[in-house]
Parts: C-alpha cells; structure tokens; sequence
C-alpha cells in the first residue's frame, strides 16, 4: 500500500497502463545501408497512418467530426511527397540515419511555414511537428499519447498535464494514479470534473508497478494499493457499493435550495471547464456555473479558437443554464497551463509570472477574441465575467478599457451586447485579499480563488507533494484573508463567491457559511454533498 494525496473522491479496481513520455535521444550517428534506414522509415510511417486512423474514429465517436480533422491533416503530411521525399532524399544523400533525418527535414519545414505571414499556413507548422514527433517515437519503438486499449484501466504516470487528463476516455480509464502533484493541480481538478477516482504525489509509484498489475485507487483516503490480496478487493468491493448508495441518496437534495434562517439565499454552483460539463452541474442541482475555466477551450488544439468558436461555447453554457447565473472567467493561461501555439517564456516561478490577466492585457489581441465572444453572447443568458490573478485596480480598469473597446467596435458592426453583465475579479493574490474593500467598490462582484490564494499566502507550491503538509485551507492567515474579503465586499453591498476547491471541502463549508460566502462554486460531484452540510448549518 502507498500513501498520497487524495485528488479525486471515489474508489476504482483495474489494471495498470503505465504512461511515461520517455525523452528520445536522436544521435548524429550516420548508416551505411541506407536502403534498410528507408525500409524502417516506411514501417514507421505505415504505424502512423494506423495510429491516426484509429485515433480520428475514436474521436469522432467521443467527440465529433470537426475536432477529428486535425488526425485528417497529420494523415495527409504522410502522404506528401515533398515531406518523405525530403526524408528519403536525407537518408540517401547524406547517409543521414531515419530519426535525424526526419528531425532535420521537420525543422526546415516547420521554420518555412511559422516564417509565412498567414495564420491557416502558420498553422500546419504545428501539423508538421506534431507528425514528425510521431514519427520518431515509432522509429524508436515508444508509444505516443494517452491511448488507452483496455477496459478497467489504472493510469499510473510519474505526472499528467491538464490537457492529458482533459482527454481521457472515461469509458476505460477507471482511476489515475501519479507520483506527483498536489489536490489543486489541475490534473487534480480536471479528474474531479470528469469523476474519475485519482491519487497524486506518490512519490515513485511507477517504479512500483508493471503493466497489466491490478491496483486499487481510494481517492477518499488518498491510497493505492497494488496486487491486493482477495480480501482487500472483496472489501473494496463493499466500499464501492455503498459509495454509489450513498451517491443515490444525495440525489434527493437535487432540487433543493439553501436559504438561512435569516432568509438569505445561498447558491451552490457548478465548475467547469468544457461545455459539456454543464450537463453535470445541471444533474447534480447546481444553482448556477461559479466558474467557467475558459483555458480549456484553448487547449488541445493546433491554434487559439475564433471568436465565433468561442461564442457558440458560451452561448451554448448560457442557454443551457436557462437564466442562472454563469461566471466565466477569462483565458488564465500559464503557470500548470500551457498552449503548445501560445509560447511562454521559461519562467523560475512559472505560477508568479507571466499568466493569466498579466498576459492578456499585453497580448491584447488574443484578449480581444474572447471578449468579443462574451459580449456577444451575452445575450443569451446570465452573463457575469471575471479576471484571474487581479493584483490591484489598476489591471481591473485596464482590463475594463479593453471591454469597453470592443463593446465599441460591436456597436459599428451592428451586433448586440447585454448591459447587465456583472464584472468581477478573483480574489486569489493575497494583496487583492487585503484590499479588498477598496477594490470592492469598483467590481461587481469577488470570487474567491482558494487554490491560489493559499498557495501564495503560505508560500508552499500548490503542485508540491513535498510541501503539502503546509498547504492548508484552514490557517488562520488564509481565514483572515477570506473573512476580510467578504466583509469588504459586504461593506459596499456586493456578493462574493468561492471557486477554488476549499468551497466544496466539507471541513471548510461551515466556517465559510458563518463568514457570509453567498456562493460555494466547486466540482459537479461535490455539490449536493456541500448541500448536505449547508442545510444542517
Ligand atoms: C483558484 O486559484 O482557486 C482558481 C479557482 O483558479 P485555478 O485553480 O484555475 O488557478
Ligand atoms: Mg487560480
């Protein structure tokens, strides 16, 4: 048995798949059968084009046509001779060996495209680089990507990003298992929304575990334990009986709404960060979206979404929530999260640097798309919008400039924007906390981001295993802040909700609740359990 960090509630049996990007070493070693060197080119690329072929059904299957094109394109460069030629042409030329080569020829090509001023061109440099990575993990015989085969699988992986999680397919992963992370990493976060059952910071469980192992996941206790013996399954067979008992139960409070007995009402909201998670927050009776992680939107793809991408999404989540409040939070990009066509410079604090707000208001065009998008669509519903990592007013009013431009340009372009959106800010770096009253009198309202504001108040890494044991939701310097802000907020007569993770922690909701939160926003999955304590308050 190891102990970690429980990520992600529940309990899961399965077989492990170990998942590790090994880093490949591409020598300059020349060969002299250059017709055997081609031979294994072609057997790589062969792989590929099966690979591809079955990767584009799955998601058309999972997801759709439109985001299954991109497999279509990669499959295309294969059978473009001016590509392979090139490759071939290297290997025969230059006795160039298979993986340099396609390095050497990928390389080129990639700095031509990215060179040519047009964005759809600029575009198939990724294409190339994303193709040409495939190729060489199959030259060297590893495998690429989270491609799970197997029904009841484990994932046991020394780390996952966020868009590797994002992309699991929940018809065979049945839990996660990594050697490190922290409970607010959004590995963590993402495998909450997707109720799959995780451990994180481990340590080195995969140097304990071989493929095809069987191992228990215990998200609530924060436990894996491998190869368990016959009665240890037995009884987590129990365990996960009346965890789905107990899960039926909850389902009463669905409709359920939380008002004091002072008749103030309290609203309960989902987190999400696709659209597609609002059908989850509906089923569990969330009150409204508390937070709308608009990063994903941008993840996984070769290019930033368009506006009229963007807009569909929102007005979709709008439509869906039938007048409830939804808080979308603009791009907040950097620090766990990044965009392979958005490049970030390598930062020794990633989390204290360039992101979210601080990157938007200096890449003002990228900024301007998604505003756009939330204007337009706010027509459709209860739009309230925020900005992440607001230090001061200043950047608040700098970002309000931006809006205020582009509700400018709708205008001359005869497209309808709402007056009545709400604007807002996260209250997430420790000076917005300790000012809050001030900067209360400017917004809307606050929405409290937990998973960051404990991570600076503290100064203990919120990715950390090592410093988890000082990364604590309820230190008094983190309740002072918290209690500050809702007390400023209050003061001019504005609402406040809580969207890091500490809104849905059982232990934390009735501290929350006696210092006025009027929001708890959190994973789908924990919301009618949060009701459950809220109603005995
Ligand atoms: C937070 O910091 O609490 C938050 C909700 O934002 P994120 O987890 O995306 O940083
Ligand atoms: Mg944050």
């Amino acid at each position: 048995m190891k102990k970690g960090i429980a990520a992600s509630k529940g309990y899961a049996i399965g077989k492990v798949f170990i998942y590790e990007e090994k880093e490949i070493i591409i020598n300059d070693e020349k060969v002299t059968d250059t017709s055997n060197e081609i031979n294994k080119l072609q057997e790589a690329v062969n792989l590929c084009r099966e690979q591809l072929e079955k990767i584009k059904l799955k998601t058309i299957e999972n997801v759709g046509e439109d985001e299954a094109a991109v497999f279509e394109a990669h499959m295309l460069i294969l059978d473009d001779p001016e590509f392979l030629g090139a490759v071939e042409t290297e290997i025969k030329n230059n006795h160039t060996n298979a993986m340099k080569a396609v390095e050497v020829v990928s390389k080129q090509l990639i700095m031509m495209f990215e060179a040519i001023d047009d964005a759809y061109l600029r575009e198939r440099a990724a294409d190339i680089r994303d193709i040409s990575k495939r190729m060489i993990a199959n030259l060297a015989g590893h495998t690429i990507g989270l491609e799970v085969e197997e029904d009841n699988t484990i994932i046991v992986a020394h780390d996952l990003t966020p868009s590797d999680t994002a992309q699991l397919d929940r018809s065979k992963v049945k839990g996660f298992i990594t050697n490190i992370g922290g409970r607010t990493s959004h590995s963590a976060i993402m495998a909450r929304t997707l109720e799959i059952p995780a451990v994180v910071g481990l340590g080195d469980i995969t140097t304990y575990v071989k493929d095809g192992d069987i191992v228990i996941v215990d998200g609530i206790e924060g436990i894996a334990i491998i190869n368990p013996d016959e009665q240890t399954k037995k009884l987590y067979i129990e365990k996960i009986a009346t965890y789905e008992e107990e899960k039926e139960q909850l389902k009463r409070l669905i409709d359920v709404s939380i008002v004091t007995k002072e008749g103030r009402e309290i609203e309960v909201s989902g987190n999400i960060g696709k659209p597609e998670d609002v059908a989850q927050v509906i089923a569990n009776g969330g009150d409204g979206i508390g937070l709308f992680r608009t990063e994903f939107l941008y993840m996984d793809r070769e290019s930033a979404p368009t506006e009229e991408e963007q807009f569909e999404a929102y007005k979709y989540v709008l439509e869906e929530m039938k007048g409830k409040r939804v808080v979308i939070r603009t791009l907040d990009i950097g620090g766990d999260k990044t965009l392979p066509y958005l490049p970030l410079p390598k930062e020794m604090n990633p989390f204290l640097g360039y992101r979210a707000i601080r990157l938007c208001l200096e890449q003002k065009e990228l900024f301007k798309v998604q505003l756009r998008a939330l204007l337009r669509a706010s027509v459709y519903g209860r739009l309230a919008v925020m900005f992440p990592m607001i230090s001061g007013i200043e950047e608040f009013n700098q970002a309000k400039a931006i809006v205020e431009e582009c509700k400018r340009e709708l205008e001359i372009e005869g497209l309808a924007y709402s007056n009545a959106i709400e604007w807002g800010i996260m209250i997430e770096i420790p000076a917005a906390a300790v000012m809050a009253e001030e900067l209360a009198k400017e917004v809307d309202f606050f929405s409290i981001g937990t998973n960051d504001l404990i991570q600076y108040t503290l100064a203990a890494d919120r990715m950390s295993e090592k410093v988890s044991y000082l990364y604590n939701p309820m230190h008094p310097a983190v309740l002072k802040l918290i209690k500050m802000t809702i007390d400023g907020a209050h003061k001019h007569g504005k609402w406040v909700g809580m969207c890091g993770e500490m809104a849905g922690d059982e232990m934390a909701i009735p501290t929350l609740f006696e210092y006025g939160l009027d929001e708890f926003s959190m994973s789908a999955t924990s919301i009618l359990s949060a009701k459950k304590i809220l109603l005995n308050q």
